[in-house]
């Protein structure tokens, strides 16, 4: 099973890729982490993408259609993945297809802009393995260390206020029309992003099994 998840910035894509990870047992896919190491790491395509993720641009679509080919080339993609933060723009899409990628479903985690502020205000990532918590919402055991790998968890950079904003705007005017691209094809479900992170991730399930 090949899945997409749709949503703003800070609307849980990781969180509930996560969950569909363990229930299916196939990999989910962040282009934003992939991104993110890449630049930790100061590979080529980091230092072309550092000034874009920076200042919430998006990065090249070369650049990002590139590390994600890579990717699914992957012995582990073999029984399917979840793609998580890929496609963002129509381009990337296309070039999904193009690629000959079956998508089964895009599960949409709709959160209305209002929240996405909040959330992203209190959002922590490990430095190390990328696993995302938030201050209140999906706090770590222990204040500032990783519950999955014990690495040191800090604010990321593109989650200062201005910064955000930016992105906000980047996805409705880039990825916002995705939603359009394949409720065309029949693949769109809509996901209500609930309170508690646990019935968001009982409704992403039922979208994903239905
Ligand atoms: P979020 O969904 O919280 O905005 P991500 O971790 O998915 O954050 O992505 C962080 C940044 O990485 C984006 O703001 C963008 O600069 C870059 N990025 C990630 N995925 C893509 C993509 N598919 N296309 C272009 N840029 C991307
Ligand atoms: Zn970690």
């Amino acid at each position: 099973m090949n899945l997409i998840l749709l949503g703003a910035p800070g609307a849980g894509k990781g969180t509930q890729a996560e969950v569909i990870c363990a229930a299916k047992g196939i990999p989910a896919i962040s282009t934003g982490n992939m991104l993110r190491e890449a630049v930790k790491n100061g590979t080529e395509s980091g230092l072309a993408a550092k000034k874009y993720m920076d200042a919430g641009e998006l990065v090249p679509d070369e650049v990002v259609i590139g590390i994600l080919k890579d990717r699914i080339a992957e012995p582990d993609c073999k029984g399917g993945f979840i793609l998580d933060g890929f496609p963002r723009t129509v381009p990337q899409a296309e070039a999904l297809e193009k690629m000959g990628v079956n998508i089964d479903k895009v599960i949409e985690i709709y959160v209305p802009d209002e929240k996405i502020a909040e959330r992203l205000g209190g959002r922590r990532v490990c430095e190390s393995c990328g696993n995302s918590y938030h201050v209140v919402y999906k706090p770590t055991k222990v204040e500032g260390v990783c519950d999955a790998c014990g690495g040191r968890v800090v604010i990321r950079k593109d989650d200062e206020p201005a910064t955000v904003l930016e992105r906000l705007k980047v996805y409705h005017e880039k990825t916002a029309p995705l939603k359009d691209f394949y409720e065309k094809r029949g693949k769109l479900r809509t996901v209500v992003g609930q309170e508690e992170v646990a019935e968001t991730s009982r409704l992403t399930l039922e979208a994903v099994n239905a």
